[in-house]
């Protein structure tokens, strides 16, 4: 999926989330990324910036926090962090492998300004 689709996504769910909680500013965006997604926590959080139109998302903050990839081993069946794809498998150093997670991009939460 391009990147503009996901942070438009991502964008709709942080508004949302926002007029859940009756917050009219957010303050703090957090959003994870998995290592394998294909896209930098630079270009992510730059992307959002770009995007994000809405005055209640104005100067806010974006934290991206990347998680490792887990994939197992279609061969013996270890699991492992691969960091980048294709990678071997540091066992049997074949490159058959299920990714389990890692390539998941989404919202953890929202902030609203602390009070005083
Ligand atoms: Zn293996």
């Amino acid at each position: 999926m391009p990147l503009e689709r996901i942070v438009k996504e991502l964008i709709e769910q942080t508004l949302e989330e926002a007029r859940s909680i009756g917050c009219h500013h957010v303050w703090r965006v957090r959003l994870v990324l998995g290592a394998l997604a294909g896209v930098s926590p630079e270009e992510l959080s730059g992307c959002f910036q770009e995007l994000a139109r809405d005055p209640a998302l104005a100067g806010t903050s974006i934290d991206v926090e990347v998680r490792p990839a887990l994939a197992r081993c279609k061969n013996c069946e270890l699991e492992f962090e691969p960091e980048a794809d294709p990678w071997p498998c540091p066992r049997c150093a074949g490159f058959s492998w299920v990714l389990l997670e890692g390539d998941e991009v989404y919202l953890e939460g929202i902030e609203q300004e602390p009070e005083g």
